[in-house]
């Protein structure tokens, strides 16, 4: 039966995501009603709690009428997410590997295969696989666009290697918009359009990557409009991409914004949380032997939101700097290495919040945490309260005793002194506060 849920999940949720959350899923036992399943770390098992739970139950009585829990426990308490072997390196064949008569080379490291589809993506990412499917398409060309640093070259490029390796004597032809007016204009200095235009006309597939660089370049948009019309007259396929949408494109022709409208455009939003998470697994099979922590992963994701770019960035960084210094990949660590980054994301926590969240947390009134009161159900959760606003807020001991209720900074100031010592030794408090800043900092 687990082999029929099993590929059941596979079909239903695709392979990427098959392989990063559900395959590691161990069958630890099946008893009346109960089945358990065993997944390797507490990361990993929450996880799945949260996102495939309610799914694996359904499947599981689906094909055995008797169990009606699914539960997940954590099977060996591993304390850092296990780096899965390293792929085997893409088969590429080496016909397909060599440099292209014209244009750019094409980065060996942007494939389909290492592209991480999300919500954020997946209308981007089907339309390029349907151009790079190679049989006949409804739209041309495509278009794709969103801010810098969420895959739009990287998805060019993967187009650019299937259509390559499936059709071997396909010419593909990629360049930036920059290099397409370079090319132009020294073109037109040797008096030689002639095998310019040559080159690019005669293309199976074109890409021009930020074309958003020839707004305002009047005779470079000219050859542009001509270009396209040829590549998509003679059935030809054409990808273009952009930082913004074709609307919003200003200092290009119109004729090119309506042929661009005639094709697909699919944009390419930030990465929400879930798949910033998947984007660094991804990315951490690509570096074996390196040994990132499941908090830092998670740090990282929930930290780093601007772009995919800068949250490879960062994943880099770190491990780079950890290879450096010979140290391991803590939180505190990559704190530290990655400061200045986290300075310019970082959100301001206010005292308010706090008090609101920790009343959550801790299911008490916030009128209550806020009062003189001093039964330790409400006296430990203040000081909790105090502690994290000392620690998340610049605000000094004076001004949170006064926002807590009126008190005085000495309060305030034994307050995190006692929460720190008790943590020391209380593991419930400790997960208590790690919770909390993960609540409150996200
Ligand atoms: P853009 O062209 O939109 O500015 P890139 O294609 O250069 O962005 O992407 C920036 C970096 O982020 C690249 O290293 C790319 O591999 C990576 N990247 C972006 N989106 C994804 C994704 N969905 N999965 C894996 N890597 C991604
Ligand atoms: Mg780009």
């Amino acid at each position: 039966i687990w082999q029929t849920i099993r590929s059941h999940l596979r079909a239903e949720y695709g392979t990427r995501t098959y392989d990063s959350w559900l395959k590691p899923l161990a069958l630890v036992s099946v008893d009346a009603d109960t089945v358990t399943l065993g997944s390797p770390t507490h990361f990993t098992a929450d996880w799945i709690r949260n996102h495939f739970a309610e799914r694996l139950r359904l499947l599981w009585a689906a094909q055995s009428a008797a169990i009606q829990h699914v539960r997940i426990v954590v099977e060996n308490g591993l304390k850092t997410a296990a780096i899965p072997e390293p792929e085997q390196p893409e088969a590429i064949p080496a016909t397909v590997r060599e440099a292209p008569a014209f244009g750019v080379a094409l980065e060996p490291r942007y494939t389909f295969d290492s592209f991480v589809v999300g919500k954020a993506n997946e209308l981007a990412y089907n339309a390029a696989r349907t151009v790079a499917e190679g049989g006949p398409i409804d739209f041309n060309p495509l278009f794709l666009h969103g801010t810098t640093g969420l895959g739009k070259t990287h998805l060019m490029h993967a187009i650019g290697w299937q259509i390559r390796s499936a059709m071997p004597g396909a010419k593909v032809v990629y360049m930036s918009a920059e290099k397409f007016m370079v090319e132009f204009v020294s073109a037109m200095r040797d008096k030689d359009t002639l095998s310019f235009k040559q080159k690019l006309r005669t293309a199976d597939l074109l890409m021009i990557d930020d074309v958003q660089f020839i707004a305002g370049k009047d005779s470079t948009q000219e050859e542009f409009f001509h270009t396209m019309n040829e590549i998509i007259s003679a059935g030809k396929r054409l990808v273009i991409t952009a930082d913004r949408s074709p609307q919003n494109l200003e200092g290009i022709e119109n004729r090119i914004l309506s042929r661009l409208a005639w094709g697909l455009v699919a944009d390419i939003n930030p990465a929400d949380y879930e798949l910033r998470l998947s984007i660094l697994l991804e990315k951490m099979k690509r570096m074996p032997g390196a040994t990132v922590g499941e908090d830092v992963i998670d740090f990282l994701a929930r930290k780093i939101t601007s772009n995919v770019r800068e949250l490879e960035g960062a994943l880099n960084r770190i491990v780079a700097y950890s290879t450096l210094v010979g140290k391991p990949i803590d939180l505190d660590f990559a704190r530290q290495v990655l400061a200045d980054v986290l300075k310019a994301h970082d959100r301001k926590v206010t005292i308010d919040e706090i008090q609101r969240k920790v009343a959550d947390y801790y299911a008490i009134k916030l009128s209550d945490l806020l009062s003189a009161r001093r039964a330790r159900e409400v006296a430990r959760p203040r000081q909790v309260a105090m502690f994290l606003a000392k620690r998340l807020t610049p605000r000094s001991l004076p001004d949170i005793g006064r926002r807590f209720g009126g008190r005085d900074h000495t309060t305030v100031m034994h307050a995190v002194k006692r929460i720190e010592e008790l943590r020391a030794d209380d593991s419930e408090l400790d997960a208590d506060i790690t919770r909390l800043t993960r609540i409150i900092d996200a």
